[in-house]
């Protein structure tokens, strides 16, 4: 993971700036460069512009625009690659920026881009609603709407993107644009799902949609013995689940609960996340034939709250460890894949603290069947599951022997899986790869002529870059 850039010391940085300008051996620079992904901490940027506002993002802009100096930015600081953040670079830093607002009449919530999941989810619940977004609550809505934002809700109301009803941008060159489905419609395409290509976005418009207060959820757990079985009746029986049911599968060391038997504590385990946003009188319906599908060493599955529900994995998502992240589409979850994934598991080679996991989000209903493949950049044609593996350690010794498990999975998951994928729940697997990302041709040559109409110089090239058509 290397996304080192010319070192400069931008000592002609605007005066008129108004947030905090953070520069190496200033008090605040180390706290306000750590990311999630502990290892972009071996390389610290150049400069960190704090922006108080858009029209500091602007005149950041600007000054890089006028010196053609690449930008990198910063929203919620979860990104898996660690570009938000690179060795040498000028970096916009939205995370101030966050002010949240839910109008309960037109369910229309507002969120600045430094804003948080959770944050968001406490100001929509205060009205009873929700945004479909991630599983994790300190994950910011801006690189995750840029990308998608898949959850708990998709198979009810749609990924994050299919909720966006408009941005506010700031171009390259630091004019302020709206984008919706009619004023700047291609760029309003481009950005449901190409990622922080086309400019740096200061406000988010989401439709919100009525979920919980309360809700049923929480986990079923199984010996990871029954795992192939469980996994290999899962798909025929979820053929007829209601789209209430949001389901995670992790296959992961069981935590050490106490009405588990000891000797499973930290050994692979098959765990069924389950969050059920329909009639809470009416869940058991569809929860207790999935625990039906084996014996579960036990079934944790409650009423609660949707904020508990959807920051229950929060436990096991510290700040700041090193970490790698792949995954891709599942069109069907084939014994053979199953296969791959569960001898893979079998392999880790984990420390204790290390934290590992492989998921399958559940996908269908409303993400897979409301909204046409072309509506905009983001894919999901053909995608029934979307696997994921993740890693975390803190030893740098460690590095080379988690990226080699994980290249060794995806290398043993590609027969299985499609060449269109989610941007967000990977790292960045090169150009040939980010090419089939959002899934046609002809959707990668649209995206890469909107990336030359509105940043023709790739200013904005720390991201899962989409090269403007007319450098080729
Ligand atoms: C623990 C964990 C849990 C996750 N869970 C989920 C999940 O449940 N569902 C899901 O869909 N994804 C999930 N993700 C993936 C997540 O969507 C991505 O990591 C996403 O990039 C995070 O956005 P961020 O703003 O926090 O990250 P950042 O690292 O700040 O941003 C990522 C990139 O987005 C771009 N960017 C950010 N903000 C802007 C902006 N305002 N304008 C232009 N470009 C911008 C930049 O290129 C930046 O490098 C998870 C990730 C982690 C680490």
């Amino acid at each position: 993971m290397s996304v080192s850039t010319e070192h400069r010391t931008h000592s002609d940085f605007p005066t008129s700036f108004r947030g905090a300008v953070l520069r190496p051996g200033d008090d605040q620079y180390d706290a306000a460069r750590e990311l999630y992904q502990g290892r972009a901490a071996d390389e610290g940027p150049a400069l960190i512009a704090q922006c108080a506002d858009e029209e500091d993002v602007a005149a950041v802009l600007r000054y890089a625009s006028a010196r053609t100096v690449p930008v990198a930015v910063r929203g919620g600081g979860h990104g898996s690659d660690g570009y938000a953040m690179p060795g040498g670079a000028l970096v916009i830093d939205l995370s101030a920026m966050r002010a949240v607002t839910v109008d309960p009449d037109t369910r229309v919530v507002r969120a600045q881009p430094g804003v948080k999941l959770g944050e968001m989810d406490a100001a929509a619940q205060q009205h009873g609603l929700a945004v479909p977004a991630g599983t994790v609550s300190s994950t910011g809505v801006s690189g995750l709407t840029l990308g998608g934002g898949i959850g708990y809700l998709m198979r009810r109301y749609g990924a994050t993107v299919d909720n966006l009803l408009a941005c506010d941008m700031v171009t390259v060159d630091g004019r302020k644009v709206r984008a919706d489905v009619t004023e700047n419609p291609e760029l309003f395409w481009a950005l449901r799902g190409g990622g922080g290509n086309f400019g740096v976005v200061t406000s988010f418009e989401y439709r919100a949609h009525p979920v919980g207060p309360e809700v049923v959820a929480g986990q079923l757990i199984f010996p990871y013995d029954q795992a192939a079985a469980v996994l290999g009746k899962l798909s025929a029986h979820l053929a007829a689940a209601p789209r209430e049911l949001g389901l995670l599968v992790a296959i992961a060391p069981a935590p050490p609960l106490p009405m588990l038997p000891e000797e499973v504590h930290g050994k692979p385990a098959l765990i069924l996340v389950v969050v059920h946003t329909g009639e809470t009188a009416t869940a058991h319906e569809v929860v207790e034939p999935l625990a039906a599908l084996g014996r579960p060493l036990a079934n944790l599955v409650t009423k609660t709250t949707w904020v508990q529900a959807n920051s229950m994995l929060d436990a096991v998502a510290p700040y700041g460890m090193r970490m790698n992240l792949r995954g891709g589409y599942l069109s069907t979850l084939s014994g053979d894949a199953v296969e791959v994934l569960l001898e893979h598991v079998a392999t880790v080679q984990a420390d204790p603290g290390d934290i590992y996991s492989i998921n399958l989000s559940f996908m269908g209903g409303a993400i897979s069947e409301d909204v046409d493949e072309d509506a905009m950049a983001f894919s999901r044609a053909g995608a029934a599951w979307l696997w994921e593996a993740i890693c975390k350690w803190d030893a740098p010794e460690s590095d080379a022997r988690y990226d080699e498990w994980a290249t060794d999975l995806t290398e043993a998951m590609r027969p299985h899986a499609l060449t269109n994928g989610y941007a967000n729940l990977t790292d960045d697997l090169g150009e040939e790869w980010r090419r089939g990302l959002h899934g046609g041709a002809a959707k990668h040559r649209r995206l890469r002529s909107v990336k030359a109409a509105w940043d023709p110089h790739n200013l904005l090239r720390f991201n899962k870059n989409i090269a403007p058509e007319v450098t080729d």
